[in-house]
């Protein structure tokens, strides 16, 4: 019989893990769905200081060292079983760099400011692993710019020759972060003749996203329109995305259905039975208890981080207009990030209390109850590459009301159009949201279209099966190449 594929994912972060947002979501669903293809996906991370890492049964596996420039850094790999989650999760032991109770920053928020010594280190160790294993991967799945070095160590570095013939995929979900440094910290990074080192290079700088970009085999991002969005607009790297179109690929991240299975989530406080109506009933009164909101109205609610990408500093604004404006809906907010968006939202809580209230913080749980419990979802993203808060509001029954970028355009169709599912608006200004707003109030106002559309948006697919039956397209498509 035909052995399969095996591919290795390598990331900074993968549910349930470590998460900071989408990435690792899309980390910790796909292997388990490419492993029901018939293809067998493996994940490597750091091993982070963070408590479901910490409870897990970890089996060493390998242990060894890499040469940081000036110092030898050990390292273990850790591996948990297939059972646990459906792939096989290993995980990288570097003592000094990643056992911190953070991913990129402490549990304040500031950010640790050694990452370049902490990722390269990652990769190094991943691969010297990689290289002394007997059957070695078919494929090299790296995901962001903290995996970017991979694709170019491979293929560039004479210390990695021997995996110079496994196909790399470069998958990128946020490309405004590039992972940027100086030449001066060239010391860290393996041996490669100086004439490939423009490879590595963008603008006079050290560029691991690019460098990935660039010498990965097969690039893809998580939606098309954001794809066609980073031409024109990534940070100056445009014109390399457009050099790149030939091997770029946009394919839309699907959700994990076990995990968001509105009628199991043990994070709801009612999960659905037969009737849609008695289950957003139900999973709002909660909120709006604890919230002290208004139960007669309708629930508008954003969850995300507090960055300019996701249209954040609007809030305040936002909120303002909203309510001085008499607008009759109650809005939640459930995020952390920006201490300034934090200062102003809790300034203005009091003012609008019994309408408005906030979470300021991450919590999984509650995230859960605000998709199956609002009835809408707004999402004012500048940038969103693929997005999953839609997804999951739509299978909760919850009408997302986004901004019309990225995977947002790719998954939602306004309710003026056929099949429409959601609430677009164009522009990340206050009165254009209001007007998506006042468009949610008519809505609401519409009991019998309301439930159709939520009904209706509770059927939609966006199971994961479709994308990653794409992405064993590309498996094979890469590994013809080779054969
Ligand atoms: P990004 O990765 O850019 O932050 P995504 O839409 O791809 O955005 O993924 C965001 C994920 O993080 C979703 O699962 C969302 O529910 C979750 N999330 C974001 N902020 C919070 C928070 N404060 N509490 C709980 N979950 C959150």
């Amino acid at each position: 019989m035909k052995k399969p594929t095996q591919i290795l994912h390598i990331s900074a972060e993968c549910y349930p893990a470590a998460k900071t947002g989408g990435l690792a979501d899309v980390v910790g669903a796909l292997p388990k769905y490419l492993n029901e293809a018939q293809v067998r996906a493996q994940v490597i991370i750091p091993k982070y200081d963070l408590l479901w890492i910490n409870e897990q049964n970890w089996q060493e596996v390998y242990t060894g060292s890499v040469w940081m420039g000036y110092y030898d850094q050990p390292f273990r790999i850790l591996s948990i079983s297939q059972e646990v989650l459906g792939f096989e999760l290993l995980s990288v032991e570097l003592l000094g760099k990643f056992d911190r109770p953070g991913i990129y920053a402490d549990p304040h928020g500031h950010p640790y400011g050694d990452d370049v010594d902490r990722f390269v280190s990652f990769q190094k160790a991943v691969l010297k692993w990689v290289q002394q294993l007997e059957k070695v991967p078919d494929i090299l799945h790296c995901h962001d710019h903290h995996t970017g070095f991979i694709p170019f160590f491979t293929k560039h570095c004479p210390e990695y020759q021997s995996l110079s013939k496994i196909p790399t995929v470069f998958t990128i979900h946020n490309g405004k972060y590039h992972g940027d440094f100086g030449w001066d910290l060239r010391y860290m990074l393996p041996h490669f003749d100086n004439w490939v080192g423009g490879l590595i290079e963008w603008q006079g700088r050290i560029n691991p996203l690019a460098a990935g970009i660039k010498s990965c085999w097969k690039l893809t991002t998580v939606s098309n329109t954001y794809l066609e969005e980073l031409r024109t607009d990534s940070g100056g790297l445009e014109w390399l995305f457009r050099e790149e179109a030939h091997k770029s690929m946009g394919i839309l991240n699907g959700i994990d259905t076990v995990v968001w299975d509105p009628s199991t989530d043990p994070s709801l406080s009612f999960t659905l039975k037969k009737s849609v109506s008695n289950f957003k009933r139900e999973n709002k009164k909660p909120i709006i208890a604890e919230y002290g909101l208004d139960p007669a109205l309708p629930l508008i609610s954003f969850i995300g981080r507090f960055a300019i990408e996701k249209g954040a500093d609007v809030l305040p604004d936002l909120v303002y207009q909203t309510f001085d404006n008499n607008f009759p809906v109650n809005l939640f907010i459930l995020g952390s990030g920006d201490p300034t968006i934090t200062g102003a939202l809790n300034g203005m809580q009091p003012r609008y209390a019994g309408k408005f209230n906030t979470f300021i913080g991450y919590n999984e749980d509650l995230a859960h109850q605000i998709y199956a419990g609002s009835d809408f979802l707004f999402m004012p993203s500048r940038v969103e590459p693929c997005g999953l808060n839609q997804m999951y509001a739509l299978r909760y029954g919850t009408i997302p009301i986004v901004r019309r970028t990225g995977g947002l355009q790719d998954s939602v169709v306004d309710i003026g159009d056929e099949g429409g599912s959601g609430i677009m608006f164009n522009h990340v200004l206050t009165g254009d949201i209001l007007h998506a707003f006042y468009r949610a109030t008519v809505l609401f106002g519409d009991k019998k279209k309301f439930k159709q559309v939520q009904g209706n948006n509770m059927q939609l697919d966006f199971s994961w099966q479709k994308s990653a039956s794409i992405y064993v397209s590309i498996y094979k498509e890469l590994q013809k190449k080779i054969a």
